[in-house]
């Protein structure tokens, strides 16, 4: 739990992803009013304008790492965050992207990019918790709404929050 000498500061990061888990963000809508009441939303790029500075309360990461430079960046990510929290499958567990996992990525990239030599990338899509600690995952494609609205007002009330512990796909 922050300090109680100021609101929690939230930070937002995307990394290899669609955006969809961001978007279930902004479609909170009033919900978010409440939330932006009770935090300081200070990195969303996303959504407003904001430059990286201090450390954070709370970060909500979507996206894996797919590219050297994003497997740097989520190790900053993690120094300037006190909580972090995954969103979504890309985060937790590769996405649709770690179908290169199984196969050729030079294979991929030479089919889908008319320059093949200036794409740079690793051969895998892995989720954030292999690069470093995570302190609560939030699984879905998108996530829901209302399981990240559970998320972030646990974490404001200092407790661990209640999601389902597995997909529904599973029932
Ligand atoms: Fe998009 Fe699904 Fe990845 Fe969320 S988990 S960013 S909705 S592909």
């Amino acid at each position: 739990m922050a300090a109680a000498d100021h609101k929690p500061r939230l930070a937002v990061w995307k990394f290899a992803s669609c955006d969809g888990c961001q978007l279930s963000l902004l479609d909170c809508e009033d919900e978010l009013l409440r939330v932006a009441d009770a935090l300081e939303i200070a990195y969303f790029p996303e959504a407003t304008r904001s430059q990286i500075r201090g450390t954070y309360d709370l970060s909500l990461v979507e996206g894996s790492i797919t590219t050297a430079h994003d497997a740097e960046r989520i190790q900053e990510v993690r120094r300037r965050s006190r909580t972090l929290v995954t969103i979504g499958a890309c985060a937790t567990a590769g996405g649709i992207q770690a179908l290169r996992n199984f196969a050729d990525i030079d294979e991929f990239i030479a089919a889908v990019y008319a320059h093949p030599e200036y794409i740079e990338t690793l051969s895998s899509s892995t989720p954030i918790s292999d690069h470093v600690a995570v302190d609560f995952e939030l699984r879905g494609c998108p996530i829901s709404k209302t399981q990240l609205l559970e998320v972030v007002s646990a974490f404001l009330r200092g407790r661990r929050p209640v999601t389902p512990a597995h997909s529904v796909c599973l029932d």
